[in-house]
């Protein structure tokens, strides 16, 4: 675990599981503002590092559990607004709410609520634009600080080059998503897995134009009659880690299928 700084964000850094500690989460704390909570296996470590932050707001960028892990415990411990996705706030909520019954025993003080983004979040510092960008879930939402080009990311960046997705992940809305952030002016991407990217816009660009290239080319190979081990054999011959160490939740052929499904062909 390691807290660093950047500019005026604070940032922890945390092994996203303890037996895996090869992949990194990044908290982002930023003048009151929280962006997601970190994964529910690192209970311990998170709330020391929550415990030196007087979280006020919490931007959630989606609802996997390595940033909605400990949402309730931040609801029940901080008197502060939760943002998400109009979509997600049914599951959050139910989320954060203790059970009667242990509210009995519990020494909680708060229940914070569960509500969708406003157009802006607003600190005594900054502002900061919620920017809906689905790709890596429908329920996605970047954070742009416009003034100071911060582009809070969630898991939409990663990496510009992906060869892997999980099952819901669709190439066709990260394409629209990376155009419509490409009329944004911001520098500085702060990446859940891969923290500060200094020439982020420039990255962005480059997964846009990888994205698109991809996609054409796997359609063409598909529209040929090639099977699906065949397009992966010849566009990703190598195993990649990613799918090793999550036992194919991530895979090539989620990503190769979505390339040519969603275009219908
Ligand atoms: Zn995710």
């Amino acid at each position: 675990m390691k807290k660093v700084n950047y500019e005026d964000i604070n940032i922890q850094k945390i092994a996203v599981h303890p037996l895996y500690q090869m992949m990194k989460v990044y908290l982002y704390f930023v003048d009151g503002v929280l962006v997601d909570t970190g994964p529910s296996v690192q209970r311990r470590n998170i709330i020391r590092a929550f415990r030196s932050w007087d979280v006020r707001q919490v931007a959630i960028t989606h609802c996997h559990e390595d940033h909605v892990g400990m949402l309730r415990w931040v609801a029940n411990n901080f008197p502060a607004n939760i943002y998400s996705h109009t979509t997600a706030v049914p599951a959050l909520s139910k989320q954060v709410k203790i059970p009667w019954y242990q509210g009995l025993f519990s020494s909680h003080q708060f229940e914070s609520k569960v509500i969708p983004y406003p157009d802006s979040i607003r600190t005594s510092k900054f502002e900061f634009l919620p920017i809906e960008t689905p790709g890596h879930s429908s329920d996605h939402v970047c954070l742009l600080e416009p003034n100071r080009g911060w582009l809070f990311s969630g898991d939409f960046y990663i990496t510009p080059y992906p060869k892997v997705f999980l099952k819901g992940e669709s190439i066709a809305s990260y394409i629209d998503s990376l155009q419509k952030l490409s009329h944004y002016n911001f520098n500085t991407v702060l990446c859940a897995h891969e923290g500060v990217v200094p020439n982020g816009k420039e990255m962005m660009k480059r997964k846009l134009d990888y994205l698109q290239s991809t996609r054409h080319k796997v359609i063409q190979l598909h529209q040929k009659g090639y099977t699906d081990k065949e397009i992966i054999k010849y566009m990703f011959p190598e195993k990649v880690k990613l799918e090793l160490m999550s036992f194919g939740s991530f895979s090539r052929l989620n990503f190769i299928r979505s390339c040519y499904q969603e275009t219908g062909t």
